[in-house]
C-alpha cells in the first residue's frame, strides 16, 4: 500500500517529464517470464560477493521505484534465507571476455532446479528463480555508478527484458548505454510482462 501511494508522486513526476505518456514504448523481451509471485520478491547474495551489497541493493530499489510509474514489483529487498529468495547473486573470477556479469534462469522439475539458459543464452521457457554472476576481473574495474547500472541491467533480464541498442534504457550493453538506472522504457516493458 505504501509503495502505491509513493507511486503516484513519482508518477506524477514523471508525467510532467515525458511530454509523451500515450503511446509507452515498449524494448525486447526473452518472451518468457519469472514464475515466482512478483510481489513477494526477495534477493540473496551468497558469501562469494558481500562486498557488492550497496551496489545491489541500490539497484534492486531503484527497479521498485524507478520513478517512471508503477509497477508490481516489491519488495525486491535482500533475504538471508535462500529458500525466500527469487534471485541468487554470486561473484567470482571467471574471465569470460570481458563480460561484467550473466543472469542465469532455472526452472524446478520434480524438485530439481534446471537451467534454461546455459552460457548465459536466451531463456527457453518461464523460469522460478534466477541466478545473477558479477565477473569479479571486470566487474570490480568499473565505478560505483556502472556497477549499479550493470546489477539493475542484470535484475533486467531475470525480470524477462532483453538486450536492446538504446542509449537511453537499463537494457542497453554497457557500451551502447548511457543511463544506469532503470528508465521509462524498462518499466513499461516490465509492466507488459507482468
Ligand atoms: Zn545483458
Amino acid at each position: 500500500m505504501k509503495k502505491y501511494f509513493l507511486s503516484l508522486f513519482i508518477f506524477g513526476i514523471c508525467y510532467l517529464t515525458f511530454a509523451n505518456p500515450v503511446s509507452a514504448a515498449i524494448g525486447p523481451k526473452f518472451g518468457y517470464k519469472m514464475t515466482w509471485n512478483i510481489e513477494n520478491v526477495y534477493y540473496y547474495i551468497d558469501q562469494s560477493a558481500p562486498g557488492y551489497s550497496g551496489t545491489i541493493a541500490a539497484a534492486a530499489k531503484n527497479w521498485v521505484y524507478t520513478g517512471c510509474g508503477y509497477n508490481k514489483l516489491y519488495p525486491n529487498t535482500s533475504t538471508t534465507n535462500k529458500t525466500n529468495s527469487a534471485i541468487d547473486i554470486f561473484a567470482a573470477s571467471e574471465g569470460r571476455n570481458g563480460m561484467l556479469a550473466g543472469t542465469l534462469m532455472f526452472k524446478r522439475v520434480n524438485g530439481n532446479a534446471t537451467l534454461l539458459n546455459p552460457n548465459y543464452s536466451a531463456p527457453t521457457d518461464n523460469w522460478l528463480f534466477a541466478e545473477i554472476h558479477i565477473n569479479n576481473d571486470v566487474f570490480q574495474n568499473y565505478s560505483f555508478e556502472v556497477r549499479q547500472g550493470t546489477m539493475a541491467h542484470e535484475f533486467g533480464h531475470a525480470f524477462g527484458l532483453a538486450h536492446n541498442q538504446i542509449a537511453n534504457s537499463i537494457m542497453g550493453q554497457v557500451d551502447v548505454r548511457k543511463v544506469q538506472t532503470v528508465q521509462q522504457i524498462d518499466n513499461d516493458t516490465f509492466n507488459s510482462i507482468y
